[in-house]
């Protein structure tokens, strides 16, 4: 060992993306920098076809089906870089013929439903854009006429979280960029499914994305090899250079998170720290939360001071707590905390003995 394990975060680390990631993997990372696998080499100067990288990539493929329980046989993994935003067009340019319905709740869905309109009609079959997306609408119907439904599951902005996915006769896309190994879910409900790796699953710098091998193939447009899902799963994920440190970092991510008790474990803590949260935001006069009781996210909790007068003493309470990262997105202002696979208990715990102060304080 390199570095120093009493090594610790000195932060309450609320940050929506990129975000906290756990103690062990930082060290593990920034190990890897100086030596990897004690090759004498940084993982930064080794070749992305060296037998060293080329594990990396498999078992970080590898680890994703097994913590999605999906089989290799029907789904591909892939590590792609451009961001979850590059899937927004790469999706339509891959899988959309004629039409596509999208259900909109927030920014990122939006985001989405405008780059598919470039490649075909798209069916905005609900929104909760009326109420400043503080819901998820519900009892929708999914048209059968079209070639896939686009949902997002879990709102990063407006703090809002799909409970229950409707089920569809279509293929079901859904952009997982900030839940993804969060809680337990029947994966192969899914067809294809993205995630920007930054929020729950490692660094910035990759997005995975899990295909199910028979959604391709069904369009005649021509699509450039980079953005052909196709290209990237005949290379095993290794068509051209990839984000190599992010990739190991999400490796090591999902090995923590393994060892850690898994999705199931995780969930159960998950719970925990938004219970902890809501509560607090429920019973403390002060505070009101953003989403509708039965669409609150688990990861991201959002909520506003009922007098904005009491900002500023607030603000620098939590300063004086250590807790950074959790004003709100520009566009709904107020508070937004993160609560990712990686934030301990003991942060959430922290941030509520704040929250209750200022009520005992005023
Ligand atoms: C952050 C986020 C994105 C955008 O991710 P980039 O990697 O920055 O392109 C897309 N969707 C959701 C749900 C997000 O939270």
């Amino acid at each position: 060992m390199l570095l120093n394990p009493d090594y610790s975060m000195k932060k309450h680390n609320f940050c929506a993306g990129p975000s906290i990631l756990p103690k062990e993997v930082i060290i593990q990372a920034a190990e890897s920098i100086l030596d990897i696998n004690e090759s004498g080499l940084s993982l930064l100067e080794i070749s992305h076809r060296s037998k060293a990288f080329v594990d990396i990539m498999e078992e970080a493929r590898s680890l994703v089906l097994e913590l999605t329980k999906l089989n290799r046989k029907d789904y591909s993994v892939l590590f792609l870089q451009g961001g979850a935003s590059t899937q927004f067009s790469m999706v339509p340019y891959n899988i959309l013929s004629k039409k596509a319905a999208y259900l909109d709740t927030g920014s990122w869905s939006s985001k989405a439903i405008k780059e598919a309109k470039l490649f075909g009609e798209i069916t905005e079959i609900a929104s909760s854009k009326d109420s400043n997306y503080n819901y998820i609408p519900k009892n929708y119907t999914i048209s059968e006429d079209c070639d896939y439904f686009h949902c997002t599951s879990n709102n990063t902005i407006y703090g809002t979280q799909i409970k229950e996915f409707q089920s569809s006769i279509i293929p079901v896309v859904c952009d997982m960029s900030s839940d993804i190994f969060s809680r337990q879910l029947d994966f192969s409900k899914f067809d294809l499914i993205y995630a920007g790796a930054q929020k729950n699953l490692g660094p910035a710098g990759t997005t995975v994305v899990i295909i199910k091998n028979s959604v391709l193939g069904n369009t005649s447009r021509n699509i450039p090899s980079m953005m052909d899902y196709q290209t990237h799963i005949n290379k095993s994920s290794l068509y051209n250079t990839p984000p190599v440190f992010s990739v190991y970092v999400s490796l090591l991510n999902m090995r923590w998170l393994k060892s850690s008790g898994g999705i199931k474990k995780l969930e159960e803590i998950n719970n925990k720290k938004a219970t902890i949260l809501y509560s607090e935001i429920d019973i403390n006069p002060f505070f009101k939360g953003h989403a509708k009781e039965e669409d609150r996210s688990a990861m991201n909790v959002t909520f506003n001071l009922v007098n904005d007068d009491f900002k500023e003493t607030f603000d620098s309470m939590l300063k004086d707590a250590g807790i950074i990262g959790i004003n709100g997105h520009i566009s709904i202002g107020g508070y937004r905390a993160s609560m990712y696979n990686a934030m301990p208990i003991e942060s959430v715990k922290t941030l509520v003995e704040v929250m209750s102060e200022l009520e005992n304080k005023l």
